[in-house]
Parts: structure tokens; sequence; C-alpha cells
């Protein structure tokens, strides 16, 4: 939004709706910098603040930023779960993955919380497996980004998702807790030593925390030599090209990088904010160049 209409806002009024971006730590996280540009370009006077929040003021902070009606935010580790508290609602998606990333004022000034990562990761994925609920997805990961993309999968009514874990029980606390919200096949395998991928046709996702800010890191999976129509896909964002889809590319997979994910569950949070659609492309070049800085 260019000045003269900011100071018109101003002096005039409606004052410029306020947005966050709460988690600790969050230096290093590009959100606002992606954030502002798209609504820069769209013409849209929000305002979108990252703040640092020590864990125990996190009462405190969130009750002030709901008072003073902010209209909006994201929510980062590691309060994804905490804040659910402190929601009035939960969109299907934040209450079965029991997270919420994405939170907006409703015009009746309730607030509801959602979670857009899976959303956001399914929207890339669609793009290039448009037959995706055919198919079986292996997802390696259970934390948040893995809670989150299988539940997605699992609304969406893929066939079947497979949940490979360091930690099994965590795996299995994952799938006990989707079980029966789709007609999905879910199921855990175990992962001990090399986890071999051997099939042809399937979606492979690395939705571990393994390679973030690592560019050689790779979980410990291995690739059969000429795969036949396997995508194998990251929610690493940084690098964007990790070492599970170097060594992916290599046997022959189609490739997603993590910051597909990332623009995609940004443009969501934008969409609910704003009624608006942003332009990804300029949001995904945003966060290229906030990544070039580090
Ligand atoms: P969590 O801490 O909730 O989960 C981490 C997961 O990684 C667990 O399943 C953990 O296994 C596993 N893990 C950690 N270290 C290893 C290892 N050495 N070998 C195998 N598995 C391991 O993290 P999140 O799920 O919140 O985040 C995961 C990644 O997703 C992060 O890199 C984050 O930046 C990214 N992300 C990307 C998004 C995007 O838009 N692209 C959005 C959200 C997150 P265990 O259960 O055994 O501990």
């Amino acid at each position: 939004m260019d000045r003269k209409s900011s100071l018109q806002a101003l002096m005039k009024g409606p004052l410029a709706p306020l947005y966050f971006c709460i988690g600790s730590p969050v230096v290093g996280n590009p959100t606002q910098y992606m954030v502002e540009a798209a609504f820069d370009a769209l013409g849209y006077c929000g305002r979108y603040l990252t703040i640092d929040v020590d864990a125990e003021e996190l009462d405190p902070s969130i009750w002030g930023l709901l008072a003073m009606n902010f209209a909006g935010g994201n929510v980062t580790a590691p309060f994804k779960q905490e804040v659910l508290t402190y929601l009035d609602e939960l969109t299907e998606s934040a209450s079965l993955c029991d997270a919420v990333n994405c939170i907006t004022r409703k015009s009746d000034g309730t607030y509801i919380g959602d979670n857009t990562d899976g959303k956001g990761f399914l929207q890339s994925l669609i793009a290039v497996a448009p037959d995706l609920k055919k198919r079986k997805v292996m997802v390696f990961g259970s934390g948040g980004a893995a809670s989150a993309i299988v539940t997605e999968l699992a609304l969406y009514g893929v066939r079947e998702v497979v949940v490979v874990n360091r930690t099994e029980a965590h795996a299995k606390t994952l799938v006990n807790n989707l079980e029966g919200i789709s007609r999905t096949q879910l199921k855990v395998d175990r992962w001990a030593g090399t986890y071999q991928i051997v099939e042809n046709d399937l979606v492979v996702v690395q939705a571990t925390s393994v390679g973030l800010f690592q560019p050689g890191a790779c979980i410990d999976v291995a690739f059969a030599p000429a795969l036949q129509n396997v995508i194998a896909c990251d929610v690493v964002f940084n690098p964007v090209e990790t070492a599970f889809l170097k060594k992916a590319k290599s046997a022959g997979c189609l490739t997603l990088d993590g910051l597909g994910m990332l623009v995609n569950q940004g443009a969501i949070a934008i969409q609910l904010w704003t009624g608006k659609e942003p332009d990804k492309a300029l949001m995904r070049s945003s966060l290229e160049e906030a990544f070039a800085v580090c």
C-alpha cells in the first residue's frame, strides 16, 4: 500500500488491520517478508509483525493480541498446540491434528484457528499428481508437519498412507488419532536400518526435520534404481534442493520441494484474512530473497 493511502487510513480510518507471527525463536522466519510483499501487491493495508514470545509470557501475550483486535496471525514452534485453548473455534484440520498455525478474526469478533500446513502441501502435490487419490503415500516423520500432512491426505481420501518414523510409537499415535476419519487406509511401517523404497507409483514425503539448514543431511532411506512414476517430496525448504531430493532425483523420481508448501500455506492464510488471491510467484521469490540473506 502506498504512503498516501496509508496516511489516509491513519487519519480518517479504518485503521490498518494487524497480523502477527508468534513463536520462539522467530528470528530467521521469513513469513513477514513474504506476507508483506503479497499485501503490498494486493494493495491491502494490513500490517504484519514478527514477535518472539517468551514461553512464560505466552498467556498474557495471546490475550493481549486478541484484546487489541489483531485481525489474525500465524503461530509457529513451539506454540502451535498451546494456542488452541485461547481460540473460540477450530477448523476440522486444526482439531484433527491438534495444532494451529493460522488464526483469523471473524466478523463477529471471535477467533478461529486453522492448520494450513497440510493444506498447503496438498495443493503442491495435487498440482503434480492429479491421480493422487489412487496412489499410496509414504510419509517419513510423525511430528507437527507430518501430522498436518497425513490429516489432509486422509481428508482428501487418498487410497493408502503409510507412516514411518524413527520413534515408532509416535507414528502409531498419529495414525490412531486419525483412524476412521475417512476411507483412507492408514498404516505404520517399521524403520530399522536403511529404509528401502522399491515400489513404483508411490508418493514419498520426507516430513522429518532432518536437512533443515544442513545441506548434506538426509534421512536413512535408499531408492531402488530406475523407479517408475514416483514423486518424492520434502517439507524442508532451506536448502530448497535437499540431499533427500537430490537422492530421489538421481533414482529417477519427480521431486517437489518444501518451498511450494510454505508459499501455499501462506497464500491460504492471506486468502482467509483478505478474501483475495495473493501472487504466489511473488511470495516464492520473496522467500528466495530472504533465504539468500542467511
Ligand atoms: P517436529 O519436531 O514436530 O517433528 C520432527 C520429526 O522429525 C519427528 O518425527 C522426529 O522423529 C523426526 N526426526 C528428527 N530427527 C530425526 C532423525 N535424525 N532421523 C529421523 N527422524 C528424525 O517438527 P515439525 O514436524 O514441526 O517440522 C518438521 C520439518 O518440517 C521442519 O524442518 C520444519 O521446518 C518443516 N516444516 C515445513 C513447512 C513448510 O511449509 N514447508 C511447514 C511446517 C514445517 P521422532 O518422533 O523419532 O522424534
